[in-house]
């Protein structure tokens, strides 16, 4: 079957791998009929997250017809269409339990964090979905998204799979409120679908900082205030339209951000990068090609530009390789941070209901619909924002 497989830095190949078999009897196997880049996936892309190695199937956003079930699968059968969200998670361990679908103790052997389809060993090693078919792991659990009838185009929920559920995080984990003013750091799908949320969650003003055009466009479609951090500083606007009061923070961005303040002057001091040791340490990452110029940008813009008291919302990446941070800044104005992979599950289903009522249409987000044969091309112009690329999905 056709994979998009990891080769090494900037190199991802369709390659034949062989169709996945049922090895657990909780597994399915699913035929995947749409899969999506996302922009974490150029993390992984450029080379700089831990555990990366050749052969790993990409993607983690996608959907499919069940084709084949274990022994013990009882939620879905043969022929139910799905939704995966990206976290992997057991359903029965102590997090599983208690709804922190991102953390589950169970999935990943390698790391702290939860796992996740197709993104390195440091989340487990699975395969990923951007392939003709995958196997999918605690199927009760992680394939229980079916989609109703009345959804005609896979487009139309394919982002539940992550991005869409993300921003929504990224919002709920700040707690916008009703008459908040928010600022969105990034204007890709996360950022876009944070600021949709946002004005869901009741928003006065929302504030959509980027520098690409093409991007900050598609949020002002939603209704937000759009500041270009190429031309402006995003921190004296919003303090100035806040009148000194701030905004509630969300980073759609992470650790891979670009600006134009870089504290250190751009060069980045990851002494821990270089002197990665022992194959087996996932959390490092061994042959950077590049290391990021200021992976706390976004943090540092946040910290400035935030309401006291509140909390900085971080759905975007962060890798512990690369950690500096602006505590004391944090301290001073008496912050909370929350952040992390979002547990998809928490929200799927209630966004699934918006998108099935008309209350969200997820895709306009889309820039390009592709064959998965032009995969590699795809990454080039997704990671060049070539073609003004903001979303790429392939349609199986
Ligand atoms: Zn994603
Ligand atoms: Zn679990």
């Amino acid at each position: 079957m056709k994979s998009l497989v990891y080769h090494g830095p900037m190199d991802v190949r369709i390659d034949d791998k062989p169709k996945p078999m049922i090895q657990d009897k909780e597994d399915i196997i699913l035929k995947v009929t749409a899969t999506a880049i996302c922009g974490s996936d150029l993390h992984l892309y450029h080379g700089v997250t831990p555990g990366m190695e050749p052969g790993q199937t990409l993607g983690h956003e996608f959907m499919g017809i069940v084709e084949e079930v274990g022994s013990h699968v009882y939620e879905i059968r043969e022929g139910d269409r799905v939704v995966i969200p990206f976290n992997i998670s057991c359903g029965r361990c102590w997090y599983c339990n208690n709804g922190l679908w991102s953390q589950c103790n169970r999935s990943n052997p390698n790391g702290e964090i939860g796992a996740a389809f197709g993104y390195s060993q440091s989340t487990g090693g699975y395969d990923g979905g951007q392939a003709e078919y995958v196997r999918v792991p605690f199927a009760n659990t992680v394939a229980s998204l079916k989609v109703p009838d009345s959804i005609s185009k896979d487009e139309q929920v394919l982002f539940l799979s992550d991005i869409l559920p993300t921003g929504y995080f990224g919002a709920d984990i700040t707690n916008v409120q009703p008459g908040d003013d928010v600022a969105v750091f990034g204007a890709g799908p996360v950022g876009y679908f944070a600021v949709m949320s946002s004005f869901l969650r009741g928003a006065a003003r929302v504030f959509s900082i980027d520098h690409l055009e093409p991007r900050l466009s598609k949020t002002k479609d939603l209704g937000a205030e759009i500041i270009n951090f190429d031309k402006e500083n995003p921190v004296e606007i919003l303090r100035k339209e806040t009148k000194e009061n701030g905004v509630l923070c969300i980073d759609a961005v992470g650790f891979e951000s670009v600006g134009h303040t870089p504290s250190d002057g751009g060069n980045s001091n990851n002494s821990n990068i270089s002197n990665s040791s022992g194959v087996h340490d996932h959390s490092k990452v061994s042959d950077p090609i590049y290391e990021p110029a200021n992976p706390i940008q976004v943090l540092e813009w946040m910290c400035q530009s935030a309401r006291k008291y509140s909390t900085l919302s971080v759905p975007g990446a962060y890798v512990s390789a690369y950690d500096k941070f602006p505590f004391g800044q944090m301290w001073n104005k008496e912050l909370s941070i929350k952040m992390g992979q979002c547990p998809v599950k928490k929200y799927n289903e209630a966004l699934l209901h918006l998108i099935e009522t008309g209350r969200i249409d997820a895709t306009k987000i889309i820039s390009h619909t592709m064959k998965l044969e032009e995969a590699s091309k795809a990454y080039e112009i997704f990671d060049k924002k070539e073609e003004d690329a903001t979303k790429i999905i392939f349609k199986l």
